[in-house]
């Protein structure tokens, strides 16, 4: 596996544990299947609860079952499941960064305890409810409604692109609490078999294939106030938990580029055409050597921010920085991989077109590569230029 400058050699015993399970499961369950997955448009929901047992979610939560991992052992958590393909580490990091993590940082004790065991072993699986069908770089224009009725709130909106929701338990939906001053911005824990709610698979998508993709409908759904999170109003609510997820992007993309590129090398060397394999010809190694630059400067980007995270420094516009990069630089890898394997490059035999595909969907998802741009020109200049 590339790993040019050696990155892997300072990780820890725990760490190298925690990458070994993950390549493992990669190659045993999800390697052989999929591409078929990907062809049919379905997620293999029957790992879920493995995944959980695995300590796949959240791994980074201490109590409530969960082992209380290091950032970097979550990160490269993240990058051996999105080597196996990107709807693998969605699942992961949704049900982790996005559900699990808002509960553990803004829930109540009952919230927690009623959640987070649940969620943690995959016997219950959760859903992040934000873009809107009209506000998607911008979700603080969300329409999205919660009133005040008793002592309970009555929700109305609709959330779509939303990762799991056919087939989640638990969203967490995001909405403006009118009966309070200014409207702010409000996370309620909505189970989906409430009445009023939808969810509707999204079909039809070129893109993050082997992940289910839908919508939520609420109308007027019914939901108690120890349903809302308390500990957190306004968009540093969302906000705080696309950080956290960008993070394992950032790291996540790296492996599925690493993925390209090994398929790719692998390729070249046992396919001959004039005589002998493709890897003699110049052109052909000018493109490894590329790839392998590339994804070398991914990981450096990727070991930075863990370490910066588990000191407590990383700020959110370093995550910007490393996810617009990443996400890019695997882009460009899975390509430059596709091309090299010629009419094979193109089929679900083979994973750097799967992987291509993905990254569009990566490219624009958790803050698209131009909204990232933009946070990075306010931070460099001063000057915010979203409007
Ligand atoms: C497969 C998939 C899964 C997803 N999962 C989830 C999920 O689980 N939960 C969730 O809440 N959302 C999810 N999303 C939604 C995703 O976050 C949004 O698609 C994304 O934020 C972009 O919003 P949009 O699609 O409405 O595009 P728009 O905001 O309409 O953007 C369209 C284009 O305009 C550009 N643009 C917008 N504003 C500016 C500006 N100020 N300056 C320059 N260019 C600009 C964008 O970069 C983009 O190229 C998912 C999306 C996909 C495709």
């Amino acid at each position: 596996m590339l790993d040019y400058l050696g990155l892997e050699a300072d990780l820890t015993t725990e760490e190298r544990m925690i990458r070994d399970e993950a390549r493992r499961f990669v190659d045993e369950e999800i390697r052989p299947d999929i591409g078929d997955h990907f062809e049919a448009g379905t997620f293999p929901t029957e790992l879920i609860p493995e995944m959980g047992e695995l300590g796949f979610y959240a791994p980074t939560i201490d109590g409530y079952g969960l082992p209380g991992v290091g950032d970097r052992a979550y990160g490269v958590l993240m990058q051996e499941l999105e080597a196996g393909d990107s709807g693998l580490r969605s699942m992961a990091s949704v049900q982790g960064a996005l559900v699990m993590h808002p509960i553990h940082a803004f829930g109540s004790e009952e919230q927690k305890e009623r959640w987070l065991p649940a969620l943690g072993t995959g016997e219950a699986v959760g859903c992040f409810g934000l873009t809107e069908p009209e506000h998607g770089s911008n979700p603080s224009g969300m329409q999205t409604r919660a009133e005040k009725d008793g002592d309970e709130y009555v929700l109305n909106g609709s959330k779509t692109w939303i990762t799991n929701s056919p087939i989640a338990d638990v969203a967490v939906v995001w909405g403006r609490d009118t009966s309070a001053e200014e409207s702010p911005v409000r996370g309620f824990l909505v189970e989906t078999d409430r009445d009023g709610v939808t969810t509707n698979e999204i079909h039809d998508k070129l893109s993050m294939r082997a992940s289910v993709t839908g919508d939520i409908g609420l109308d007027d759904v019914r939901v108690p106030e120890e349903d809302v999170l308390p500990g957190v109003e306004g968009m540093k609510g969302p906000l705080s938990c696309l950080t956290q997820a960008r993070y394992g992007i950032s790291w996540g993309v790296v492996g599925a580029a690493r993925d390209a590129f090994e398929t790719a090398l692998e390729y070249a060397k046992g396919r001959d055409q004039f005589g002998g394999p493709i890897a003699r010809f110049q052109m052909q190694q000018d493109k490894l050597a590329e790839m392998a630059t590339k994804i070398t400067n991914g990981q450096l980007m990727a070991y930075r921010l863990a370490e910066l995270k588990e000191r407590g420094e990383l700020r959110n516009q370093q995550v910007s920085m490393a996810k617009r990069h990443n996400v890019r630089m695997a882009r460009e890898v899975s390509r430059t991989a596709r091309e090299m394997l010629g009419g094979n490059g193109i089929t679900t035999d083979y994973s750097p077109m799967r992987h291509l595909a993905n990254m569009e969907t990566v490219y624009t998802y958790e803050g698209t590569h131009d909204i990232h741009t933009l946070v990075l020109g306010a931070d460099l200049t001063g000057i915010p230029a979203f409007e």
